[in-house]
């Protein structure tokens, strides 16, 4: 638990009592502040009461005192709207701020130089914040990892010299981290997401650019444009490394068929660890994750004048990897059971599909996004029989119809039972039961957690499975 003195002695205001909130709440109180904390809802307020964190109704209350907002990263700052203690901090000039920036003010003040790697990207975040833990770890190196995953920033051990803070942002959380300054700032990628709570795809990009402006080091991936344009606009300004799955760089990091390699200037290159054969690091979008936790442990290594000589190969093969994404859960002789619910959406389907280039007993469906799954269509070849659950099963009949054989399963112990049956028919190497359902979870399962959970339960009850420890 982090105690945040930079507040010491100053009146707080803190809106959003989740986890994040109520940490943050706890560790200004800790650290001297007087902390005037709120939440419309009153089971949130409750927890705060329960942890002894003084709550003040903000809507009521004389904002001219506070020396800061603390916003939960859930809470609109610009898009749809503000929310009204946005408004009513700017009209009394009262700074807006997030509980990542409450640790990059202790940092500064007691531990300027404590590593500190910061990830974004739309996609790959999680994965490429957990490898990094991992690899630091596996070096038998202190890493604290927290931020958007896990567990909330100000609930880990404090910033100090040799202990590394491995810490996953969104954009809601840089938006709220004026003086964002890590060690390393990776920048996976950038494509159109979350565009309700941005405005324009530009302004979300330029949230998402402060971690690459921000840090000692930037590692920027560049297989899209965006990325490409903030390496250029980071190389004049400061120490920046690049990393591409798809072309070679030099210099960089990049793939070499599935091998990682760094190279220099002058295209001499070290070949660090493959991926080939590693069940959670399948796929080209592993790829990138990969190359980008690679790159910014070992630039952080560097940096900081440690050895870069790691078993990269025994790190990267050891990945225990993350639940519901691409998970292998079991077999029955030769056929995998794969948990992709976090996929909730087509392109997060397709990175599975392009990961599994035949013979899928597909499970897909719940509640649908706009687009459907019409753009998946080049990957229907690779699928043996879909089955269909939830609210989306007309929509998605439709779309596969004549194209790829289906059943409408509707549930999904439905499913799980059909397409494990089909499965153990088929005589291919090494047939697929996929649950990558290109939905949200909500029409049938309280979210992707649940929906995913439920799958390794129904999995787990097959006859002659053999399960995948959870990782
Ligand atoms: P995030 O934390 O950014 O949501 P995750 O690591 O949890 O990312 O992965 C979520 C999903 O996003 C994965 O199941 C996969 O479908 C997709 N994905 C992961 N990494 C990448 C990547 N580098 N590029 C594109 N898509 C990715």
């Amino acid at each position: 638990m982090i105690r945040a003195t930079s507040f010491k002695g100053k009146s707080v205001a803190v809106f959003g009592l989740g986890a994040s909130g109520l940490a943050a709440a706890e560790a200004l109180r800790d650290g001297g502040a007087i902390v005037a904390a709120w939440d419309d809802g009153v089971a949130a307020r409750e927890a705060a009461i329960a942890r002894d964190i003084p709550l003040t109704d903000l809507s009521v209350a004389d904002w001219a005192g506070y020396a800061a907002l603390v916003l939960a990263p859930g809470v609109p700052l610009t898009h749809p709207l503000p929310h009204w203690t946005v408004k009513r901090a700017r009209e009394n000039a009262v700074e807006i701020i997030g509980d990542i920036e409450i640790f990059a003010r202790e940092r500064a003040l007691h531990a300027p130089g404590a590593p500190f790697i910061a990830i974004t990207g739309t996609n790959g975040k999680s994965t490429t914040t957990a490898l990094i833990t991992h690899i630091l770890r596996h070096a038998g190196l202190d890493a604290q990892m927290g931020g958007n995953i896990g567990r909330p920033i100000l609930t880990l051990d404090g910033p100090e010299p040799g202990r590394f803070h491995v810490i996953e942002m969104s954009s809601f959380q840089i938006d709220l981290t004026p003086t964002l300054a890590p060690t390393i700032g990776v920048m996976l990628n950038v494509t159109a997401d979350h565009l309700d709570r941005h405005g324009t795809i530009d302004d979300y990009a330029a949230i998402k650019e402060r971690i690459v402006a921000g840090a000692d080091i930037a590692a920027v991936g560049i297989d899209d444009d965006f990325g490409l344009a903030m390496l250029r606009r980071r190389v004049p300004a400061g120490p920046a490394i690049a990393f591409s799955a798809e072309k070679s760089l030099a210099p960089g990091y990049s793939l070499l068929d599935d091998t990682i390699v760094c190279a220099n200037r002058e295209g001499l290159a070290v070949k660090l660890g493959s991926l080939k054969g590693i069940p959670t690091l399948r796929g080209r979008h592993n790829g990138q994750n990969a190359l980008a936790a690679v790159a910014a442990v070992r630039e952080c290594l560097n940096a900081l004048g440690h050895s870069t000589d790691l078993d990269w190969q025994g790190a990267l093969s050891s990945f225990p990897g993350l639940p519901h994404r691409m998970e292998e859960i079991g077999r029955i002789g030769k056929v995998l059971f794969v948990n992709d619910s976090k996929a909730t959406n087509a392109d997060s389907t397709e990175k599975a599909l392009l990961s599994f280039p035949r013979e899928v007993y597909w499970i897909l469906g719940g509640k649908p996004k706009a687009g459907g799954i019409e753009s998946l269509a080049p990957y229907f070849e690779r699928i043996t029989k879909a089955y269909l659950i939830g609210e989306a099963t007309d929509e998605f009949a439709q779309t596969l119809d004549g194209k790829v054989p289906f059943v409408r399963s509707g549930t999904l112990d439905e499913a799980v039972w059909a397409a494990s049956t089909d499965a153990q028919m088929s005589d291919g190497d090494e047939p697929v039961v996929l649950l990558s359902p290109a939905c949200a979870s909500y029409d049938q399962f309280r979210n992707f957690e649940v929906r995913g959970e439920s799958f390794r339960g129904l999995v787990a009850s097959l006859p002659g499975i053999v399960m995948r420890a959870a990782p």
